[in-house]
C-alpha cells in the first residue's frame, strides 16, 4: 500500500514536470512568424501588424515567440500538490500529519487550544540521545539538539509560551510551559534570553510542589546569577521537603557558573532539615570540586563533619572535604579518623573519597585496604577490593601474606578476586 502511495505521487509529480514544459517551452516558432497576442500565423503578411487583431509587433523578431500559456501553471501547481499529497501519506498514516508538518509551522501551531501533539512532535524534532562517554553512564537520556532549531525559531517557540502562560493553564500545561521557556531561554541571547528567564521565575511560587522544583533547577540560570539567587532562595523554606531539596539543587548549578550561591549554601548547612543539610553539603563540594575552594567554606564543613547532629551530614562534609584539592593534607587526617569510626556511613565515606582521589602514598592506599577488606561493610570491602586490584603492588602486600591468606577464604566475592590475584603472583614469582 506504502508503495503504491509512493509510485502514484512520484507518477504524479512526472506528469506535472511534463505539463509545466508543455505550457511553457512545448508551442516554440520553429521559424513560422506568429502574432505574439493571438497567434495568428504571419507567414504570408508583409508588415508587423497582425491582420487579424491588428496587434502591432514592435520588432520581426517579436514574431517569433514562443507561446506560453501562463494560465496552466495553476494546472501545474495543482497536479504537484496531489503528487505531494500521496507522496508523504505513508508518513502520515504511521505517525500522524504533524509529522510531516516543517518545524516553523510546528511552532506556530503550539498558540493553539490544542497543541499537545505540537509540543510532542517539536519534542522529538529537537531532543537527541547524549553520545559519547555520557551515555555509558545515563543511557537513553536525551539532550537538546542545539542544531535542531535556529535561535529565530526558538524565539518563536519561547514567546508562544510566554502567551499561552497568561491563559488558565493545568498543571501538565506549566509543565510543558516551563521545560520550554528554559529551552528557549537557553537557546537565545539578549533581550529575548531574559524575558523567557523572567518569564520562569513566577513558575517558583507555583502551587504545584513538582513544579516549584523543577523551576528551582530551571530558573538556576547562569546569566543572572544575583536574580536567580534571590528567586530560588525563599524555596530553601518551602513545606515540602522535595522542593527544599529542588531548591539546593538549583544553587549547586548556579555555583558551577558563579560564587553567588555560596554564602547562601554554607548557610543552608544550619537548616533544620537533615536532607537539606547533606544536599547543602554536596552541592558546596562540587563547587569546590568545579575550582571554588575558599578557607572559611572548607573550616565550615570541617564543623559539619564533626558536629553535626546525623551520622549521614558528617559523612557528606567529609566527601566535600576531601573535594577541596588546596587541602589534601588535612583531608587524609579526617579520613584516617572518620575509617576507625564505629560509624559504617563515615567508613563508607572515607574509603569511597579516597578511591575517587588520585594517589597520594601507597602506604596510606594499603593501610586503608587491608583493614577495609574485613569491615562489616559490604561498601567498605568492595572499596577495599578495588584499592588492592587497582593501586597496590604484590610487591608491597608481601609482608602481609598471612593475612591476605586469611581473606582469600572470605565469602565476599570482590575481596575473595582481589586478595588471589595478588597470593597467585606471588606463587608465580617463586616458581620463577
Ligand atoms: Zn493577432
Amino acid at each position: 500500500m506504502d508503495d503504491l502511495f509512493r509510485v502514484s505521487g512520484f507518477g504524479l509529480g512526472v506528469v506535472g514536470l511534463w505539463l509545466c514544459y508543455w505550457f511553457l517551452l512545448a508551442d516554440r516558432a520553429k521559424g513560422r512568424k506568429r502574432c505574439p497576442k493571438c497567434w495568428y500565423d504571419m507567414s504570408f503578411a508583409d508588415s508587423l501588424r497582425c491582420p487579424e487583431c491588428g496587434h502591432d509587433a514592435k520588432r520581426a523578431a517579436d514574431l517569433l515567440k514562443t507561446r506560453r500559456r501562463f494560465k496552466g501553471l495553476w494546472l501545474c501547481l495543482l497536479v504537484f500538490l496531489t503528487a505531494g499529497f500521496l507522496w508523504i501519506q505513508p508518513k502520515v498514516q504511521q505517525n500522524g500529519w504533524v509529522s510531516v508538518m516543517p518545524k516553523t509551522a510546528l511552532i506556530l501551531c503550539l498558540r493553539l487550544e490544542d497543541n499537545q501533539a505540537f509540543f510532542a512532535e517539536l519534542d522529538r524534532r529537537t531532543q537527541i540521545n547524549v553520545s559519547g562517554e555520557f551515555n555509558t553512564y545515563f543511557p537513553g537520556m536525551l539532550v537538546t539538539d542545539p542544531e535542531s532549531l535556529y535561535q529565530w525559531q526558538w524565539g518563536l517557540v519561547g514567546n508562544a509560551c510566554v502567551e499561552l502562560k497568561k491563559g488558565d493553564t493545568d498543571v501538565l500545561d506549566r509543565q510543558l510551559l516551563l521545560l520550554w521557556l528554559h529551552r528557549a531561554s537557553t537557546h537565545v541571547i539578549g533581550e529575548d534570553a531574559e524575558r523567557f528567564f523572567r518569564a520562569n521565575l513566577s513558575f517558583l511560587e507555583d502551587a504545584d510542589p513538582g513544579i516549584r522544583r523543577a523551576a528551582a533547577i530551571f530558573c538556576a540560570d547562569a546569566r543572572s546569577p544575583e536574580i536567580a539567587l534571590e528567586s530560588i532562595r525563599p524555596l530553601l523554606d518551602d513545606p515540602i521537603q522535595q522542593v527544599r531539596v529542588g531548591a539546593v539543587s538549583g544553587l549547586r548549578l548556579l555555583g558551577r557558573y558563579s560564587p553567588a550561591p555560596v554564602p547562601v549554601l554554607v548557610e543552608a548547612l544550619k537548616h533544620d532539615d537533615g536532607e537539606v543539610r547533606v544536599h547543602a553539603t554536596a552541592a558546596l563540594g562540587s563547587i569546590a570540586e568545579h575550582g571554588q575552594e575558599p578557607t572559611e567554606v572548607f573550616e565550615t564543613l570541617v564543623d559539619v563533619y564533626r558536629s553535626d547532629s546525623e551520622v549521614r551530614v558528617q559523612a557528606q562534609a567529609l566527601g566535600a572535604i576531601c573535594k577541596f584539592e588546596s587541602q589534601r593534607e588535612r583531608a587524609y587526617e579526617f579520613m584516617r579518623e572518620a575509617f576507625s569510626s564505629t560509624e559504617s556511613a563515615l567508613r563508607e565515606e572515607a574509603i569511597s573519597s579516597l578511591t575517587s582521589m588520585d594517589q597520594f602514598d601507597e602506604a596510606f592506599d594499603l593501610e586503608f585496604a587491608l583493614q577495609g577488606l574485613n569491615d562489616e561493610s559490604p561498601d567498605v570491602r568492595f572499596y577495599a577490593a578495588w584499592l588492592l586490584n587497582e593501586r597496590i603492588s604484590t610487591d608491597s602486600l608481601r609482608p602481609h601474606q598471612e593475612l591476605l591468606r586469611e581473606f582469600a577464604k572470605s565469602d565476599d566475592e570482590d575481596v575473595r578476586g582481589a586478595v588471589r590475584k595478588h597470593l597467585g603472583r606471588m606463587q608465580d614469582a617463586i616458581e620463577d
